[in-house]
């Protein structure tokens, strides 16, 4: 009995680590027509491959390469997508908002967002920056009001508190806090 038990709870403990794992590799690559989308989830801090323009085999060939997630609004590019082994996720609405809560639905992301952790130009992950060294590169103004610093380690912008607008952290809060859509 016991042993069936620890067998039990490793296959748990493994199914966890698969679904932690996922999460924590989940990265997509969005169809240069949902802009929007990708925008917002680089803001809830996912990684999310954006360009204005890029053809679509370009598209597939990242997505393949990198492990990516496509999402698109593109019947033919699903189907390509299918045909290639690319996985896909077709996405329902016209509307930036219901989109990204079908991302955060689909792959259960509304309670593993991180606000604010990744440049929204770059697509990377910001690094804390110490006050004493964001003293250089910030006015005084912003040294002396904000408590927390993070610089994009491609770009080199640096963020801190205060960067993002009001408005912006009402949707966020809004994003996250909506109920996720029941399933029919
Ligand atoms: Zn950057």
């Amino acid at each position: 009995m016991t042993g069936l038990n620890s067998q039990r709870n490793l296959k748990y403990s493994v199914n966890f680590i698969t679904i932690l794992l996922r999460v924590k590799l989940m990265r997509f690559i969005v169809d240069c027509m949902l802009g929007k989308l990708a925008k917002w989830l680089k803001i809830l801090g996912f990684d999310a491959l954006f360009f204005s323009k890029i053809e679509d085999d370009e598209l597939l060939r990242l997505a393949d390469a990198e492990g990516r997630i496509l999402l698109t609004r593109d019947n033919g590019l699903v189907e390509r997508a299918h045909r290639g082994g690319v996985e896909v996720l077709f996405i329902d609405s016209e509307e930036w908002r219901s989109q990204v809560g079908q991302v955060l639905d689909e792959y259960h992301l509304r309670d593993k967002s991180r606000p604010y952790s990744r440049c929204i130009e770059c697509n990377i992950v910001l690094k804390e920056l110490s006050k004493a060294k964001a003293r250089n590169l910030v006015t005084p103004f912003v040294l002396e009001q904000a408590q927390a610093f993070a610089l994009c380690p491609d770009c080199g912008r640096v963020f801190w508190k205060g960067t993002h607008h009001a408005d912006m952290e009402d949707k966020v809060r809004e994003i996250l806090t909506q109920n996720s859509k029941l399933k029919a």
